[in-house]
């Protein structure tokens, strides 16, 4: 259900300056973002304690010239960042959006650390596809979890009021078209109206809903759905209600190595490092480098919608400092052998189909010939016994599209003017993918929640303190 009213004769049982509807990495963000400009804010959350899909995500953000980066020796400037997003989407999002978050994401990475004791640093042992250099900061454990954990410790220690078990249904707007507030239903059934001067989307955006995916992404309408199952397009219903502009709907994060059953995330550094990936013949069917999000597809089309990784036991060793490879690890998801005859044997592979995929490769990586399917494999170090592999699946994470806003995380309308003090970040908000699963760079995601959610948060406690005066 979601209902935009009239305000006219609604009584507010209670009232912010700035409301912000979801407590995921987005909504919370914008909260200590609103709260330190002044703001008296309020959050609603669905859930009985916040996690969104920011508690499901590996936490990574990317940021460029941070000084966590700089401490590792890295080099990198936003200009660099913008461009590699660019590049990756074809030139598709809105590059003034592209700029600001660029340039203000580092910033946001050093004020989370110092003002709210987030101690974030660099991934520095391995690289991201389509980054052309390594900023992506995350937190020790490299979970969302202890992302979103400290976010909400941050929130509460300012004394942030988070009303959970709130699900928001319904916007109320006056002659004007400002949003004057929220009703939500309470445990229980009944409903509580929020009234504000500003209104914040941050409830992330619509894989939970399988109508609205069937119709923008119908590759994956059958797929794995991995994200938080609170996303269910609530931003988006609500925009179209208001007459917002929705904005590359088709984009969206997927993911070409979920280990199946387990359903377990394995790190594309599985790939990137010089692994591979082979169908039920054994047998290569892409450039595994592009990029873990259009492989979802890729994978997918496969017989049986499965393919299996292979790599080896260095780079296991890389993708260890990640807790969900641990737990696969734990869970017997990863199968090893000491050579290509018996891994496949335990695979249920073709033994020699996969022995000489495996041989192929060796010789692409000693610079014999050329990939047929355009990887360049010459950087990547040749795989070493105990080879190790694990079976995988396509699946989406999150979707991209989402309500057009501009710099300052105002929501537009086709005509490119703006509904009156409404604001989106996160996955509510059109991301900087573009129409295409190709288009997401690693870390888009939560770029535009973190990134967005201080602007927005920013830009609400500014609107809300110039409507008080
Ligand atoms: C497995 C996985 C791994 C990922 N890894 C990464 C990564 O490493 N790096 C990266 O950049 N991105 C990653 N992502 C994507 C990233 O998780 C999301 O882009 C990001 O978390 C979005 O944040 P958000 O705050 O917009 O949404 P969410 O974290 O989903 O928060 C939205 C919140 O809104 C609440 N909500 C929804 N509707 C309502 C309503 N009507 N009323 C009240 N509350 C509501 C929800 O319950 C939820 O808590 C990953 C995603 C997945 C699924």
């Amino acid at each position: 259900m979601n209902r935009v009213l009239p305000a006219a004769g609604v009584a507010f049982e209670a009232g912010a300056d700035v409301v912000i509807i979801g407590a995921g990495a987005a909504g919370l963000v914008a909260a200590l973002a609103a709260n330190e400009a002044g703001a008296e804010v309020v959050v609603v959350e669905r859930d009985a304690v916040p996690s969104g899909s920011t508690a499901l995500s590996a936490g990574l953000i990317p940021a460029a010239g941070t000084r966590f980066q700089r401490e590792a020796g890295i080099e990198d400037s936003p200009e660099l960042f913008a461009a590699d997003i660019m590049a990756k989407a074809e030139g598709e999002p809105d590059a003034g959006v592209v700029a600001r978050l660029t340039e203000r994401i580092g910033p946001v990475l050093e004020w989370l650390a110092d003002a709210h004791d987030l101690p974030f640093d660099v991934v520095t042992n391995f690289s991201y596809p389509g980054h052309s250099a390594r900023r992506m900061h995350g937190l020790p454990k490299r979970t969302g979890s202890e992302l979103i954990d400290r976010l909400r410790e941050a929130v509460e220690a300012r004394d942030i009021p988070i009303l959970t078990e709130f699900r928001a249904t319904t916007l109320f707007t006056d002659e004007a078209g400002r949003v004057a507030g929220i009703a939500g239903m309470r445990p229980g059934g009944g409903e509580e109206r929020v009234g504000c001067r500003a209104l914040v989307l941050a409830c992330n955006g619509y894989g939970g809903n399988r109508n609205l995916v069937a119709r923008h992404i119908p590759q994956l309408a059958e797929a794995l759905w991995f994200g938080h199952s609170g996303n269910e397009g609530d931003a988006v219903l609500w925009g179209q209600a208001l007459g917002a502009e929705l904005v590359h709907m088709s984009g969206h994060q997927g993911h070409g190595s979920v280990a199946q059953p387990h359903g377990i995330l394995i790190s594309w550094a599985t790939v990137m490092e010089g692994g591979f990936q082979v169908n039920t013949a054994a047998q290569r069917f892409s450039d595994e480098s592009h990029g873990y999000s259009e492989q979802a597809a890729t994978v997918l089309a496969q017989p049986e919608g499965k393919a299996w990784t292979i790599f080896d036991e260095r780079i296991a060793g890389i993708a260890r400092q990640f807790q969900d490879f641990r737990e696969a690890e734990a869970q017997g998801a990863i199968v090893r052998a000491q050579d290509m005859i018996s891994l496949a044997a335990a695979l249920g592979l073709p033994t020699a189909s996969l022995a000489a995929t495996a041989a192929e490769v060796a010789a692409l990586k000693r610079g014999a010939g050329s990939d047929r399917f355009g990887r360049d494999f010459r950087n990547a170090p040749a795989l070493e016994a105990p080879f190790c592999a694990v079976r995988v699946t396509g699946a989406l994470f999150h979707t991209q599209g989402g309500l057009r806003i501009d710099t300052q995380a105002r929501v537009h309308r086709p005509d490119g003017t703006t509904i009156p003090n409404l604001f989106a970040c996160g996955g509510a908000a059109v991301g900087v993918s573009g129409s295409r699963a190709s288009g997401y760079l690693s870390g888009n995601g939560l770029l535009a929640a973190i990134g967005l959610g201080q602007i927005a948060g920013r830009e609400a406690s500014c609107l809300a303190a110039y409507d008080r005066a």
